[in-house]
Formats: structure tokens, C-alpha cells, sequence
């Protein structure tokens, strides 16, 4: 199998403040990438820029601070790494936020914060970044979507929806983007060992969990390949316990 030194590519990575994505930050780092990574809180996304660039001082890491709920975002994301990293070859859309409530409890404005971080930013982040993945000689997009994205669980029909949506939408640019070479997947983890977790089943001991690094190693290995294998969608779930995500 072919694969892809990673080595001085550009990625964007959103959520990049904890869990998935700073993992993944971390894992992209230790390969050469340079990175802009966002996130919601200032202080967070800056200090885990801070972070990662002091444990690996050949590469760029710029933290963006930015609220994906806001229309304006997506395209002030792509404009800050193509003018901060010259380009952008990964898009990796990550950030994300979960609700746990009975439909019949879910409010519109809590439905609106699930749909706009969850689906609608990534798809705007994919539509502003093609013009500049369409100028990269290994352009790929990952999107971090869930198993709730093929199965329903109680208390999760707003966040299901979302990741039902971000798969959907997908599946169209994979082919919308075909020609151009943009290599796209999505990544569907189980429960990950993160805050989001524990904030949806505070009762989990977190050690049962998939860890945040596998997915970033998955995610490494995705962006490496270069053959015309062509991997639809990867789903992880936990070994030992079946029985939940
Ligand atoms: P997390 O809560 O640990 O981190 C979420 C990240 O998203 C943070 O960096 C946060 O700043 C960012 N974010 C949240 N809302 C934002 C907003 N409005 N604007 C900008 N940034 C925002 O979550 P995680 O578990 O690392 O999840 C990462 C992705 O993986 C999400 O898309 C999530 O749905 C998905 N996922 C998680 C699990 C799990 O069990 N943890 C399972 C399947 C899929």
C-alpha cells in the first residue's frame, strides 16, 4: 500500500481545545503537520496551541478562537489558515456538542446549537475550503461524525440528527469532489473517553471507553494513504463491552 509523508501539510483541525481533537492536534504534530486549530474558548484553544507547540517546535500551530454557532466562522477559519499556513491540504471537522434529553423535552433553540455546530459549520468549512484543498497535490477532509450517525439511542434524537446530517451531506461531496482528488471520510467512534462523555453517561467509567489517541491514530492513518482504495466510512467501537455506542 502507497502512503503519504505528512510531513509540512497544513491542517485545520476544529474543536482542537480537548478530547478528539487535541488529540488528533498532538498525533498531526508528531508527523510534521502544521496546524490551526480552533475552538470555542479563548483561553483553552490557546493553551492548547501552547501546548503542542512547545512539545514540537518544528511545526506552525496556530490556535483560533472562534464560536462555530456564529454564520460568520466557517469562512473566517479557512481565511485565517490559508493566510497563516499558506494553504490548506486536511480539513479535519471535528468540533462538535452532544444533548442529552427526550425529544419531547428539546427545545428549538437547543435543536437550532446541536444542528449549527454539528452539521451546518462543517458543511460551510467544506464549501470554503475547496478552492484552496482543490490547489493541494494530497487534499483530504475528515469528518468526526459518531455511530449515532447509523443507530438511534434514547435522549439523543437532536445529536443524532446532527451526525445524521454530517454523514449525509458526506456522502454527496465525496463524489462532488471526486475528480478534483480531494480524498473525503468519516470517522464514526463509539464512546470516546472524553468530556463530551462524561457529560452525556456521567455513570461510564471512562477507562472502558475507546481512548481519544486511537481515533487520532486512525485519523493519521487515513490521511496517509494514497492508493485508489477508497475507505466509505470507519466506525469504532469499544472491544470489550459491547452494549453501549
Ligand atoms: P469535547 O467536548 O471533549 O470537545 C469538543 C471540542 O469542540 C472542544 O474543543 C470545543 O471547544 C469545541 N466546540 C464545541 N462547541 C463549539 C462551538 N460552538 N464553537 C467552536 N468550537 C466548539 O468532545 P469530543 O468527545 O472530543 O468530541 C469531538 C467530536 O467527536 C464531536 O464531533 C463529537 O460529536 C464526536 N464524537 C464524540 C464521541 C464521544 O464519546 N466523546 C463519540 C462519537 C463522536
Amino acid at each position: 500500500m502507497t502512503t503519504e509523508k505528512l510531513s509540512g501539510k497544513r491542517a485545520i483541525i476544529t474543536g482542537g481545545s480537548r478530547g478528539i481533537g487535541f488529540s488528533t492536534a498532538k498525533a498531526l504534530a508528531a508527523h510534521g503537520v502544521n496546524l490551526l486549530i480552533s475552538g470555542k474558548n479563548p483561553e483553552s484553544i490557546a493553551k492548547a496551541a501552547k501546548a503542542v507547540a512547545d512539545e514540537y517546535r518544528n511545526i506552525t500551530v496556530m490556535p483560533f478562537a472562534a464560536d462555530l454557532s456564529s454564520k460568520e466562522t466557517p469562512q473566517a477559519i479557512i481565511y485565517e489558515a490559508v493566510n497563516k499556513l499558506g494553504g490548506i491540504d486536511f480539513l479535519i471537522n471535528n468540533a462538535g456538542i452532544s444533548l442529552s434529553k427526550p425529544l419531547e423535552n428539546t427545545e428549538e433553540d437547543e435543536w437550532d446549537a446541536v444542528m449549527t455546530v454539528n452539521a451546518k459549520a462543517p458543511y460551510f468549512l467544506c464549501k470554503y475550503a475547496l478552492p484552496h484543498l482543490r490547489k493541494s497535490i494530497h487534499p483530504v477532509i475528515i469528518q468526526i461524525a459518531s455511530v449515532v450517525a447509523f443507530k438511534g439511542y434514547e435522549h439523543q434524537s437532536a445529536y443524532a440528527a446532527s451526525k445524521h446530517a454530517i454523514l449525509g451531506f458526506t456522502k454527496t461531496l465525496t463524489k462532488e469532489v471526486q475528480n478534483d482528488g480531494i480524498r473525503v471520510y468519516t470517522i464514526s467512534p463509539g464512546g470516546v473517553a472524553t468530556d463530551m462523555a462524561t457529560a452525556i453517561r456521567p455513570d461510564l467509567d471512562t477507562t472502558d471507553l475507546i481512548h481519544p489517541d486511537e481515533i487520532a491514530e486512525t485519523l493519521v492513518y487515513l490521511l496517509q494513504q494514497t492508493g485508489n482504495a477508497m475507505i466509505d466510512n470507519i466506525s469504532l467501537h469499544r472491544f470489550t463491552k459491547p452494549g453501549w455506542l
